[in-house]
Order: C-alpha cells, then sequence, then structure tokens
C-alpha cells in the first residue's frame, strides 16, 4: 500500500502541469500513468500551437486559460529548458464570406484580451509567408509552436525534482471512498490518498464515473497527421491556417521547432480511444485539402504519419462544452474533476493547474508552502544546436558526445544516456526517441533503431524481448528465429 496527499491520475502535460503545481506545497504527490510514458496519449500527439486564445466563446475557461498559457509560455520554456518559438500564424482567406469570418474571429479575440490580432492582405501575408495562398489573412503575431514532448517531459521531471513520485504502467481500475479517504486500485496493487485528481485525458469519464461524478459524456475526434521531410521547413515559417468552423479549426500546415511540417488533422468521430491507425485514403484528403492553402506537398518529402485523438465533453444535444474543471463536495469530497479537456489543453496546461489547485484550496486543501520549490529543470543538452567550438568542447569533457548514433538528426550516444537515465524511469524506444530525435529524421530509424535498443539492454540490464517500442505489448523484438 502507497499513501500519498495527492493522487494525480493521468500523467500527460495536464497531470503533470498539476503535480508541479502541487510540488510547490509541501504534500506527498503520486502520479499513477498506465502507459510506460506520459507522452503515449493526447500531450503527445498534437499540432504543437501554442494558440492565440481568439478562437473560444468569450468568458469561457478555453479562452481565458488559454491566454494566460500563451503569455506565460516563454518564460516557462525558459525555466524549464524546452523548445518554443513565437513565430505568429496566419489564417488565410478567399472569399467575402471568408473575410467576414475572420473579421469576426478578430472580434472575438478582442474581447477575449487578444489585442496583437491583424487583418492583412495578399502582399503582407507573402512577406510572413511566401508560399501561402489566400487574398487576406488574419495575422495572429503571439500564435507559436513547441516541442510537446519536451514540454510534457519538463514538467514532470521539474514535478519528481521538487518531490512527485510517478508510477507508471500503473492503470486506475476502481476508486472507493473509505473514511475520509481515497482507496484507489489499480493493476499494481492499492493506493490511498487524501485528495485524488481526475487528470486521465481521453478516460476523464470512466474516472469520473469511478469517483461517483455520473453522466458525462465524451467523444473521441481523431485526427490524422502527415509529416513532411525537413527539406520542406524553410518554406513554412509559421503555422497556416484555413478560416476555422465554429468547432473546428480545419487541416493547417504547421512547421515544427526542429524544422519538420506536420499536415493535418481531419477530425472523426470515433469510439475506440485506442486506435491510432492513420488510412491513406485520409492521407491523400490531408495532403489536397492543405494543398489549396500551402502548394508544396509532394509525396516523396512524407516520412511519417500519426494521429491523436481530443476527449471532447458534449450536452445531450452533442453540443460541445467547456473544459469542466470542478470539485463537487457532495458526490465526491477532496475530488478535483477534469473532464473534457481537449484543445487547447496543451497551451493551457498550466493556468488549468494553477486554476484546479486554487479550486482545491477553496475547497479545504491547506498545505504550507514548499519554500524550497525549484522552478527550473536543465534538459539533455542537444548536439546538433551546438557551434563547431561548443561541440569539440563538450567532446573533450564527455567522450559519448563524439560518438554518433543517429545520424539523420545527429544525436550522439551521450544524449542517448541521458534519455534512458531520465528521471520518470522512461525505458521504452518511442521514450528515448521523443526525448533526443533519435529516429525522427529521414530513415525512420532504419540506421540507428537496433543501436539505442542495444544500449537500452546495457543500460538497464533489460533482455531484448523486454524492450518495448511504444505501449504494452509493442515488443521490438519477440525471440530467436534461429
Ligand atoms: C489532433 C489534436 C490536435 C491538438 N492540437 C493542439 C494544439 O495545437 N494546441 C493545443 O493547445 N492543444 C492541442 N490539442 C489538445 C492537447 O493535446 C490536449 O488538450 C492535451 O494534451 C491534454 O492533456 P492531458 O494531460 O489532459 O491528456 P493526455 O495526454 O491524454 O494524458 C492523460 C493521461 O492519463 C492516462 N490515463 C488514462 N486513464 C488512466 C487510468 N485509468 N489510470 C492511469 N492513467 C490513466 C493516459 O495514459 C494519459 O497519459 C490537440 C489534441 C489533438 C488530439
Amino acid at each position: 500500500m502507497k499513501e500519498f496527499d495527492v493522487l494525480v491520475i493521468g500523467g500527460g502535460v495536464v497531470g503533470s502541469a498539476i503535480a508541479r503545481e502541487l510540488s510547490k506545497y509541501r504534500v506527498t504527490i503520486g502520479v499513477l500513468e498506465k502507459n510506460p510514458d506520459i507522452i503515449n496519449e493526447t500531450s503527445g500527439r498534437n499540432s504543437a500551437v501554442i494558440h492565440g486564445g481568439f478562437a473560444y466563446d468569450t468568458g469561457s475557461l478555453k479562452a481565458r486559460l488559454c491566454l494566460q498559457g500563451n503569455r506565460g509560455m516563454t518564460k516557462l520554456s525558459e525555466d524549464l529548458d524546452f523548445t518554443f518559438l513565437r513565430c505568429g500564424k496566419v489564417l488565410v482567406g478567399q472569399t467575402e464570406e471568408e473575410y467576414a469570418s475572420l473579421e469576426r474571429t478578430l472580434a472575438q479575440g478582442k474581447r477575449n484580451g487578444v489585442d496583437t490580432l491583424e487583418l492583412i492582405d495578399e502582399k503582407r501575408l507573402h512577406e510572413l509567408v511566401p508560399m501561402a495562398v489566400g487574398k487576406f489573412a488574419m495575422f495572429s503575431k503571439d500564435s507559436g509552436i513547441v516541442d510537446p514532448f519536451g514540454y510534457t517531459v519538463a514538467l514532470a521531471e521539474n514535478a519528481v525534482q521538487n518531490g512527485a513520485r510517478y508510477f507508471l504502467r500503473t492503470e486506475v481500475t476502481g476508486i472507493r471512498r473509505e473514511g475520509d479517504t481515497w482507496a484507489i486500485s489499480t493493476n499494481r496493487g492499492e493506493y490511498k490518498a487524501k485528495w485524488v485528481v481526475n487528470a486521465a485525458g481521453l478516460c476523464c469519464g470512466k474516472i469520473s464515473d469511478m469517483l461517483g461524478i455520473k453522466g458525462y459524456k465524451v467523444i473521441g475526434s481523431k485526427g490524422d497527421y502527415i509529416i513532411l521531410d525537413k527539406r520542406t521547413g524553410p518554406l513554412l515559417p509559421m503555422p497556416v491556417y484555413p478560416v476555422p468552423s465554429n468547432t473546428y479549426m480545419g487541416i493547417h500546415v504547421t512547421n515544427t521547432v526542429d524544422g519538420n511540417v506536420i499536415i493535418g488533422p481531419n477530425a472523426e468521430t470515433v469510439e475506440d480511444f485506442t486506435y491510432y491507425g492513420v488510412p491513406q485514403r485520409n492521407m491523400d484528403y490531408l495532403a489536397k485539402s492543405a494543398s489549396d492553402i500551402w502548394p508544396c506537398i509532394r509525396k516523396e518529402d512524407m516520412i511519417r504519419n500519426y494521429s491523436g485523438i481530443l476527449p471532447k465533453w458534449v450536452d445531450e444535444q452533442g453540443v460541445i462544452q467547456d473544459f469542466k474543471i470542478e470539485v463537487k463536495e457532495e458526490l465526491a469530497p477532496n475530488a478535483l474533476n477534469l473532464v473534457g479537456i481537449e484543445s487547447p489543453g496543451l497551451t493551457a496546461a498550466v493556468p488549468i493547474a494553477e486554476y484546479a489547485v486554487a479550486l482545491m484550496q477553496e475547497h479545504g486543501f491547506a498545505p504550507e508552502k514548499n519554500e524550497d520549490f525549484d522552478p527550473v529543470r536543465k534538459g539533455i543538452r542537444r548536439f546538433d544546436k551546438l557551434s563547431d567550438e561548443e561541440r569539440e568542447e563538450l567532446v573533450k569533457q564527455d567522450p559519448d558526445y563524439g560518438e554518433l548514433i543517429c545520424r539523420c538528426e545527429k544525436v550522439t550516444k551521450a544524449e542517448i544516456l541521458q534519455a534512458i537515465r531520465n528521471p520518470l524511469g522512461v525505458n521504452t524506444m518511442t521514450g528515448i526517441k521523443y526525448r533526443t530525435r533519435a529516429m525522427m529524421g529521414r530513415c525512420q530509424g532504419g540506421y540507428c533503431q537496433m543501436r539505442i535498443e542495444k544500449l537500452l539492454e546495457e543500460e538497464l540490464s533489460l533482455k531484448p524481448e523486454e524492450i518495448l517500442y511504444e505501449r504494452e505489448g509493442s515488443w521490438v523484438l519477440q525471440g530467436k528465429l534461429r
């Protein structure tokens, strides 16, 4: 039995932001995460755009927390050492109706407190993004892009640095109230806590039911993406979006912090929250639609696809609702319940956490401040980002920086070893990939995958057949053939 002051269910960007926020107080914190890594679900499967805050209904939590998240992202990325670029973004249009729609979006943005939006003509659009197609556009100067893996991992590692404990491969299967505490059953035994937090993303409805707060209807909206080779990066200095509808931002093209381009997402309502395959017909549709706003898409540049699923909380009529962040004393005392944390959850994660912990405090959570809280965390030093002089110096200090493991992305043995020794104890192939970019280049691991697998074996004393690619059951090797 493990007992904590607070147990957070779900270690994605929101659960990790909450764990970090809680670590500013003198409390014991456990994070229960069913997957072998914290970025296997929605936090690692999105557009990675730090939204401006103009696209959400005025007065909604989505609008308010998104704007706060956007404003705080520069400082947060400096404190936690992850990559964030405030590169701006354009929404392009062609018709009178689209112009009127952008005027409405801009007005909503102003009401939400976003005062840097501009409607621009074709000439200015082409100065900003030479290859974008549009007669006019709305320019959001404060939008940006982030490394979604580095950001989530940084929040979690900083929480751990400040005392939180993560339990991976630990799935919550039942929750009971026993006197003044919560008893939480998992596949790895029982846990107890004074407070429990539901940050379970796609499983928020299930966990809410387990807590006794029943009736939330959560639907899945699946979005597929194509990733393009870094060759295309220089052609896209900022994300290009079409004019949005009320409920969907549309298929956009987005530059990544590492110089790739991603195309997507479509939006398909799904019941299976575990299927991430991308059918060819969807890839064709994405490429065709995105070509209307950025005609630089060629089949030979497509190196990979992926998808993500948004948990949308809807009412009985199917209308999408705002983020729900609540404490329902009468049904589930000392339980913080988060439902429907869809987009802009990545942008808003830290303000969501601040709002959530303040709500706990309104409901009797009164811990002492942790005067030793350290908001600063250092990530892995990236060899490919350094000058030749800096590289030479680093190799002198640590000869493992002199051995290249991933040739496409120039990732060295030293970086892989730092990733393997990560504070969370992640030991999957994608755990290493998302922390270092090894296997993310043109050859997609053709050259380095087995070398990384070998390093995992050696460093962690694992048998080859114990190593997972990503999720439970995704073994890289299944045994000897001969
Ligand atoms: C296609 C797409 C595009 C998006 N684009 C953007 C964007 O550009 N900008 C933006 O701001 N937002 C975007 N988002 C939204 C954003 O990614 C999410 O809002 C955010 O990642 C939600 O984080 P989370 O921690 O709530 O969820 P998750 O990352 O899903 O974390 C929840 C965790 O709970 C764990 N869990 C679930 N059930 C259990 C259980 N029973 N026991 C233990 N653990 C459990 C899961 O394994 C998971 O790791 C996008 C999302 C999608 C799908």
